[in-house]
């Protein structure tokens, strides 16, 4: 991925640049750019060979074949099974995509970077403060997160509907 194009994947995503280039394209659903060339291509060919009249079945044709493109390279990459890619639910914002990436305002994060002193919780010594931590075990937080899903439970929350 280009520099440009990865910062602007990590810009639309509020995104630390230690996130993975998969990561970010499946997270701000943009296509990688040399699939988005190689679809714009057979498009702009399409469009030389027959015109416009059949443009919008070629379009709908060739995003299909990126997105199954994608699908294969972040199968290849992460073992994922599809259902995030495809979701019609759940928008994503800053807080979930830390929260998802465990790349943010953590500890145990910060600490790899030498911004933090410790990776603990102030609040648990021994434990490491990381989004599983804050959001399922550190009693600062029980008030604030009694109503979240269970820690299976936000990915299938946003796979639902
Ligand atoms: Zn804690």
């Amino acid at each position: 991925m280009s520099i440009p194009y990865r910062l602007s994947a990590l810009g639309t995503i509020s995104g630390f640049r230690t996130v993975s280039d998969e990561a970010a394209t499946v997270l701000t659903g943009m296509l990688p750019e040399d699939i988005l060339a190689n679809e714009m291509e057979k498009i702009y060919m399409a469009r030389i060979g027959t015109g416009d009249a059949v443009l919008t079945g070629v379009i709908r044709s060739e995003r299909g074949t990126s997105m199954a493109t994608l699908q294969e390279r972040w199968n290849t990459a992460n073992k994922g099974d599809g259902q995030w890619i495809r979701r019609r639910n759940g928008e994503m914002n800053f807080h979930l995509r830390q929260f998802f990436t465990g790349h943010g305002g953590y500890r145990k994060y910060l600490y790899r970077f030498r911004h933090e002193v410790s990776p603990e919780c102030p609040n648990c010594p021994i434990l490491d403060e990381d989004p599983e931590h804050v959001l399922y075990q550190c009693s600062r937080y029980r008030e604030v997160v009694s109503s979240v899903p269970p820690p299976e439970g936000p990915v299938a929350f946003m796979l639902e509907g």
